[in-house]
């Protein structure tokens, strides 16, 4: 997988720039250390989730288990990934966790065997202990004998266990990258590979609710291009599509995402960004680079045609949600197409 392509995947379940998530670690690991919560990924992800602070059920839930607990119960840190963590809408990656999770529970069971071992082993040191201040002399062979074979049985265990953690590896390894094959092909468009609408309905939502004041969005709709597929026919009208979908993804600014709305019609959801002047730069730009594109057959250098799309952009007011900013877009889009096409409006 590609790193654009990863960085992608990340995005649509972590939306958080690198020095975001890098500030909500810094304030996830020293919680964590002050309540001795031990360091796997299932409580990383629950206390980075915390410190986000957008499920406020987790974190009363995360802070009352630590007030009543003196060790952070780790079948109630299941339970809350379970719950806060793994996205409803996933079905295979939910398998996935399901499966990180029994695998998760069996090697703590391995673990908490191996602690009895240690356990009962320090017991049992213990034991002879009291043992050798009676006098011993001729039980001390034996007791020696005893004491080797019980330390042979504890390496044996860490043995096994250690087998175990390596296989546990391996086999998450292929569980993460299944479990990203499932993101990728619930939130991306198969075609095009950029946001399918879902992603980005929901997207543009969460967007508006973090910053009202500061999301832009541009629409845009490839020009006649129903007469494009009846020429040159559907299958070469969708290498268009992916070219268009690559193009875009190539284009984003920081901050940005792109999706497929529909049919030929893509939008980009620009972050950080309050300025109309520099939102209608950015879809000129796009434009131009439509523009440019050249169709070619796949077995020929000849250029066949070029194509044209026309640009709608709107600001984020306040009081907007998902559905008056596509209208407005989309009715900025509409007059582009009214005033000739290939133009932003
Ligand atoms: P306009 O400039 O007004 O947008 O004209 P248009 O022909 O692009 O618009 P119209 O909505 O009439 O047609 C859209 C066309 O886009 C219809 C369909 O042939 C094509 N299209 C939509 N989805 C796909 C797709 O997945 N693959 C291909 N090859 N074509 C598609
Ligand atoms: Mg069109
Ligand atoms: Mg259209």
């Amino acid at each position: 997988m590609s790193e654009s392509e990863k960085r992608t995947t990340a995005l649509a379940l972590y939306p958080e720039s690198m020095n975001e998530a890098a500030s909500l670690l810094k304030q996830a690991l020293p919680l964590m250390m002050r309540h001795n919560i031990p360091p796997n990924p299932v409580h990383y992800a629950l206390w980075y989730t915390y410190s986000k602070g957008q499920e406020p059920e987790l974190n009363r839930h995360l802070d009352r288990a630590v007030e009543d607990y003196e060790q952070f119960p780790s079948e109630s840190a299941t339970r809350l990934f379970r719950e806060f963590i793994i996205p409803d809408e996933l079905e295979e990656a939910r398998e996935g966790q399901r499966q990180a999770i029994e695998l998760v529970d069996g090697m703590e069971l391995t673990v908490n065997n191996n602690l009895e071992g240690n356990l009962n082993f320090q017991a049992s040191l213990g034991q002879y202990l009291e043992m050798l201040e009676a006098p011993v002399e001729e039980r001390l062979p034996s007791l020696l004998a005893e004491l080797q074979q019980s330390t042979q049985l504890m390496q044996a265990q860490q043995q096994v266990f250690l087998s175990q953690l390596h296989a546990a590896q391996d086999e998450i390894n292929g569980l993460r990258d299944k479990l990203e094959r499932a993101q990728r092909a619930a939130t991306l468009d198969g075609l095009t590979q950029v946001f399918n609408r879902d992603t980005f309905t929901r997207l543009l939502e969460q967007t508006l609710g973090n910053a009202p004041g500061r999301v832009a969005l541009v629409m845009l709709d490839i020009d006649n291009f129903k007469q494009f597929n009846d020429r040159y026919g559907h299958p070469l009208g969708d290498r268009v599509l992916q070219h268009v979908g690559q193009l875009l993804r190539n284009a984003l600014p920081p901050h940005a995402i792109a999706a497929r709305y529909g049919g030929e019609e893509f939008c980009v959801i620009l972050k950080e960004c309050s300025d109309i002047d520099s939102v209608y730069a950015f879809a000129e730009q796009l434009r131009l680079k439509f523009r440019s594109l050249r169709i070619k057959a796949r077995s020929m250098d000849e250029v066949l045609d070029t194509i044209t799309a026309s640009f709608g952009v709107a600001l984020a007011q306040t009081g907007d949600n998902v559905e008056s900013l596509v209208t407005r877009a989309d009715d900025a889009l509409y007059q582009a197409k009214r005033n000739g096409r290939n133009q932003v409006q």
